[in-house]
């Protein structure tokens, strides 16, 4: 997958689309979901210009990974969500039905978030 500049997450990264900012640092960036899933719904992305969490993983520097993983961490704290548990979800390509095509990791939270799949016909 090329990677699109026009996706929707790169405008939030320039300031052309408004976002509610939850947590920022050099490397990333984390914001509400527009349509929340659960109590607690964050989008958390990288700045640089990745597609998918493998492209992600097999291109981004150790600095750019390890904040990534770091700024998980600082979000889980920080909206307490260790205790109850939460839910990490990045959805990669079309099987999963990834809308935006830039690395995003969904953190759910905040009730009992059911099965991980919904039940298939
Ligand atoms: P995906 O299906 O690609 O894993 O998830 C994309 C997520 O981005 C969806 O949960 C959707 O609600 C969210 N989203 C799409 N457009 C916007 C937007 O403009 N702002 C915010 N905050 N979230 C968005």
């Amino acid at each position: 997958m090329n990677y699109d500049n026009q996706n929707i997450f790169a405008k939030i990264l320039r300031g052309e689309i408004p976002c509610d900012k939850i947590y920022e640092n050099d490397h990333v960036l984390a914001f509400n979901d527009i349509t929340p899933q659960a109590p607690t719904h964050i989008l958390l992305i990288p700045k640089g210009p990745y597609t998918t969490i493998n492209d992600f993983g097999k291109n981004a520097t150790a600095e750019e990974l390890k904040a990534f993983y770091a700024a998980i961490d600082t979000i889980v704290t920080d909206k307490n969500l260790e205790k109850d548990g939460f839910r990490c979800i990045a959805n990669s390509g079309r099987n999963a039905g990834q809308e935006v095509p830039h690395f995003h990791m969904h953190i759910l939270g905040g009730k009992p978030l059911g099965p991980m799949l919904q039940a298939q016909k």
